[in-house]
């Protein structure tokens, strides 16, 4: 199901062409796999070769799209963007791969809900820059194989172990993206607001930062959230005392819990007498997908200890018991 986005929504999303890094230096955290990147990108350059595929994981709004961008500025390629459920046909990915240049970068968002017919025909084209095609119809149809260009494929997917080791294994890099520290959602918040000309604080920054869950899109959300309250209640500068009005109002919780968080600890620790509960009765006890509650709600609520994933299910942790009783 698509939606039109609302003018809203489109005001953000030219917002964020401003404010989504261009180049490794402006990319904050992530160093190892920054390095890792900016040596393969150095030596393929230096040999005049292709860059080996790519394959990036972790929750939404942690750079997986924006590094792919950033590895094809810095190859100096184009970039082609897609998404996995949008390559309904093979067709539909031939397209694709014979539209790119040599070099080039495909970039598949989603990669792990591809068709898995559409995902045979990658497999040859990441190994031998190929595809087969048929030809005809009926008993005269036959396959050609038909030469690619040379070409960089970056995946990402919200969890590696989503992809079958087919295409898992054809990737030459696997980068695991972990949700971010504190003090790098405050360089990104600085970042942000000094692209956005809004003054803001250190404190102003942190207190932003501590409600991100870890996430870089998330901490540019409340960010601008938090701007439109200070101009329309203040003097449109941002301090601690502002920012903790602004999101309070929101309903973002000190730790960045959103009401479905709080929904999820409390049918855990109510519902199900603190679990073990699988996640599947946690979604339908909730009404959100099974896939929106694991790749989404889940790794945060992990990362700050307040969930415990055993194999009999999910598990409340005491910090988060007392955490919602003093909600
Ligand atoms: P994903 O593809 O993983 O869902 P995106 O690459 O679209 O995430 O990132 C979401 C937004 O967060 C981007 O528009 C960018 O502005 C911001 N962002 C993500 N990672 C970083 C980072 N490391 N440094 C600065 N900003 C970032």
């Amino acid at each position: 199901t698509e939606r039109l986005p609302s003018p809203k929504v489109l005001a953000e999303e030219q917002d964020d062409a401003t404010i989504r890094p261009a180049r490794f230096e402006d990319f904050v955290g992530q160093a190892q796999i920054k390095e890792t990147l900016a040596i393969a990108i150095a030596a393929a350059k230096r040999r005049g070769e292709t860059l080996d595929h790519i394959l990036f994981s972790g929750p939404p709004g942690l750079g997986k799209t924006t590094l792919a961008q950033i590895v094809a500025r810095e190859m100096g390629v184009a970039i082609r963007s897609t998404t996995g459920p949008v390559l309904d046909k093979p067709g539909d990915l031939a397209a694709q791969l014979t539209a790119l240049s040599r070099g080039d970068v495909l970039f598949i968002d989603e990669i792990h809900r591809l068709n898995p017919v559409v995902e045979e025909i990658l497999y040859p084209a990441m190994e031998d820059a190929c595809i087969d095609v048929m030809i005809g119809e009926g008993p005269g149809a036959r396959a050609v194989q038909l030469p690619l260009e040379e070409f960089t494929l970056v995946g990402a997917t919200t969890k590696v172990g989503l992809l079958g080791s087919p295409l898992r294994d054809r990737f030459g890099f696997i980068f695991r993206l972990t949700l971010y520290e504190v003090e790098d959602l405050v360089r990104i918040v600085l970042r942000s607001a000094a692209i956005m000309q809004t003054p803001i604080t250190p404190d102003g920054a942190l207190e932003i930062a501590k409600r991100s869950r870890g996430t870089p899109r998330i901490a540019n959300r409340l960010l601008r959230r938090v701007r439109d309250f200070a101009l329309v209640r203040g003097d449109g500068s941002i301090d601690a005392a502002t920012a903790d009005t602004a999101l309070d109002m929101l309903g973002i919780d000190p730790l960045g819990l959103d009401d479905v968080d709080r929904r999820i600890l409390t049918v855990i620790a109510r519902d199900f007498g603190g679990g073990p509960v699988g996640v599947k009765t946690i979604a339908i006890a909730i009404g959100e997908e099974v896939r929106t509650v694991e790749e989404v709600y889940e790794p945060y609520l992990i990362q700050i200890g307040f969930v415990k994933r055993t194999p009999q299910g999910r598990e409340i942790t005491e910090a988060a018991r007392r955490h919602i009783a003093a909600a």
